[in-house]
């Protein structure tokens, strides 16, 4: 039998500030499951945003990634995705399953029911709207995507439930936003399928979008990468880290890599105490049992990292 190919993993950080501590613990997790496994690594700049996203963050992200240890074999830019959104879009249309929605976010608070990742879920309201008589690329609202009713249950290789019937617990996502940008989960699911990716390792803040993506990518054609969604860190206050908090670079903390390193590997679990060392020094004995499943509270005193566990 010939050999399985090697699996697709990608790192797809928003462009939309600099990392921070999550987005470097993040890209390391993920670095280090795609070496140990000899898989090829992507590293997707997600930078569809016009409001939000920056090529000078791009520029930033890059160089703390780099400045880090870590590496990767090729870089994507989502925008230069555009054809493919915009035949994901003609697809979805074809099917009759794209219709136009002004529901604001004020609107969803309104419906007020609580969604699984934290904002409003959408009813669905406007489905059977039609699309203007121009098609989708003639909308001047936003437009959502119809799901198929039922449950989807990706499976999460770290043995979280992301079940779901997403066209109700999330309601229809939006894939294409007011202003033409297409939308995250879209996207996602286009640019993981165009690259074949195979396997998705992410924060699990995203967990609950999984089901969604599951049910766009049976509409579309395309396949479920697998998944594993590890520990987050947050602030003090509960909340995820932001691009604002603890910007990691040397000269801000006043640390090398090195020690940064192996203070994030010490709060995922990875080493007993922080010592100093390189990803590729973790790659040598790296195993995900060996990762923590829980969430960290971090701050920053003295020069040194401390963490909590989240429900300790
Ligand atoms: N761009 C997303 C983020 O920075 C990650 C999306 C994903 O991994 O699916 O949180």
């Amino acid at each position: 039998m010939a050999p399985s190919p090697p699996d697709v993993c990608r790192f797809a950080p928003s462009t939309t500030g600099q990392a921070h501590l999550g987005t470097l613990t993040a890209a390391l997790l993920c670095w280090l499951d795609a070496r140990a496994r000899g898989a090829r690594l992507l590293l997707r700049l997600e930078d569809l945003d016009p409001d939000r996203c920056r090529p000078e963050h791009a520029r930033s992200i890059l160089d703390d990634l780099t400045w880090l240890g870590l590496d990767w074999d090729a870089t994507v830019e989502q925008r230069a995705l555009a054809p493919q959104h915009e035949a994901a879009l003609d697809h979805l249309a074809a099917q009759g399953a794209l219709y136009p929605c002004t529901a604001s976010r004020e609107d969803l608070r309104a419906l007020g029911r609580r969604a699984p990742d934290g904002g409003f879920a959408y009813d669905n309201r406007s489905r059977g709207r039609p699309l203007p008589p121009g098609g989708w690329r003639a909308s001047r609202d936003p437009l959502r995507v119809a799901l198929p009713a039922g449950t989807f249950s990706p499976a999460d290789e770290g043995g979280l439930d992301l079940s779901q019937d997403p066209s109700l617990a999330l309601g229809d996502p939006v894939v294409r936003r007011r202003d033409g940008a297409i939308a995250y989960q879209l996207a996602v699911v286009v640019d993981d399928a165009a690259a074949h990716v195979t396997r998705i390792v992410r924060g699990r803040d995203i967990a609950p979008s999984t089901a969604t993506q599951a049910a766009l990518q049976t509409l579309l054609g395309l396949p479920t990468p697998r998944y594993r969604h590890h520990l987050l860190l947050l602030e003090a206050r509960g909340g995820k880290l932001a691009k604002t908090h603890l910007s990691p670079r040397g000269a801000t903390l006043g640390l090398t890599a090195p020690r940064l390193c192996g203070q994030l590997a010490w709060c995922v679990g990875l080493l007993p105490e922080p010592e100093d060392c390189t990803p590729a020094d973790l790659l040598r004995t790296f195993d995900w049992t060996r990762v923590t499943p829980v969430d960290q509270v971090v701050s920053w005193q003295d020069g040194k990292l401390h963490a909590t566990p989240a429900d300790g």
